[in-house]
């Protein structure tokens, strides 16, 4: 199908359309059977150009209207080829989702990489650019290929699509069956986290934003080391390092140094609930 009839249809859609359906709708009419999917190809399938230029590190990127002409610029400031690729696919979404209105749509990082954006737009264009690199149904039939739970499973889902290894394992928490979640901390408190529906329902599992990291957790002994040998530590702790319960749970945290200064991302594992 020609750009040109994607964008006539893209000016009837609408706000109501579910990012996830949009996303894989567009896979379909471009009949992407491949993973990883490569979103610089759909652009150009588009009629998108993408270029990269240095800009404000506070973006990431943006989409914008020149003339009858759309393009996505790119932050050259972006190290990963897996950013780069999320910021490809937010700004398609943007292009999908948002209607012929606004003509120019810059993309913060911090939008972009915690997926806490209060921004509507922003939350629907990275929902859209998940499902684009991450379909559910192909997605959720990997997962079982990987029967370890946590990271290294994670690990293996990131080198397949081509993801970053925070939003592949959002991902994988969002669709996972067990009792999980995945916390992100800077400078030794919570700064974003994801949970399963298993944890969601679960009393005893609640997470609070900017908490300060239990002193006994493996994340703040990570935070806090000073040798950058230690990269991750994984191991049994009480559940109430990091919920506040008074249950005797134990859950299994395994924490990773991330390369940005002071980060570190955590997955906890209710497995015996
Ligand atoms: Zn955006």
């Amino acid at each position: 199908m020609s750009g040109r009839q994607f964008r006539n249809r893209r000016s009837t859609e609408h706000q109501s359309i579910s990012p996830a359906r949009c996303a894989w709708q567009l896979l379909r009419d471009l009949n992407v059977q491949s993973i990883p999917v490569q979103p610089r190809e759909i652009a150009e399938e588009l009629q998108i150009v993408v270029w990269e230029r240095e800009m404000d590190n506070r973006y990431d990127g943006c989409l914008m209207q020149v003339g009858g002409a759309w393009g996505i610029l790119l932050n050259s400031l972006i190290q990963s080829q897996s950013r780069k690729n999320f910021t490809i696919a937010h700004e398609l979404g943007h292009y999908k989702l948002d209607g012929i209105g606004k003509s120019q749509h810059r993309c913060l990082r911090d939008d972009l990489r915690a997926f806490s954006s209060h921004q509507l737009e922003e939350q629907r264009a990275n929902q859209f650019a998940v499902e684009l690199l991450m379909p559910a149904p192909i997605f959720k039939a990997d997962v079982v290929e990987y029967p370890d739970v946590g990271l290294s499973a994670i690990d293996n889902l990131a080198a397949k699509y081509a993801t970053s290894l925070t939003s592949t394992a959002i991902r994988y928490t969002r669709l996972s069956q067990h009792i999980c979640a995945i916390v992100c901390s800077e400078n030794g408190r919570i700064k974003y986290f994801a949970y399963s529906d298993g944890f969601r329902r679960n009393c005893d599992c609640y997470l609070v934003k900017n908490r300060p990291l239990h002193p006994d957790s493996l994340a703040l002994k990570l935070t806090e080391s000073r040798s950058n040998e230690i990269e991750e530590l994984n191991g049994e702790v009480p559940l109430s390092h990091w919920c506040q319960t008074g249950a005797k749970h134990t859950l299994i945290e395994h924490s990773r140094r991330l390369p940005r200064m002071k980060q570190v991302i955590s997955f906890l594992w209710l497995h015996a609930a």
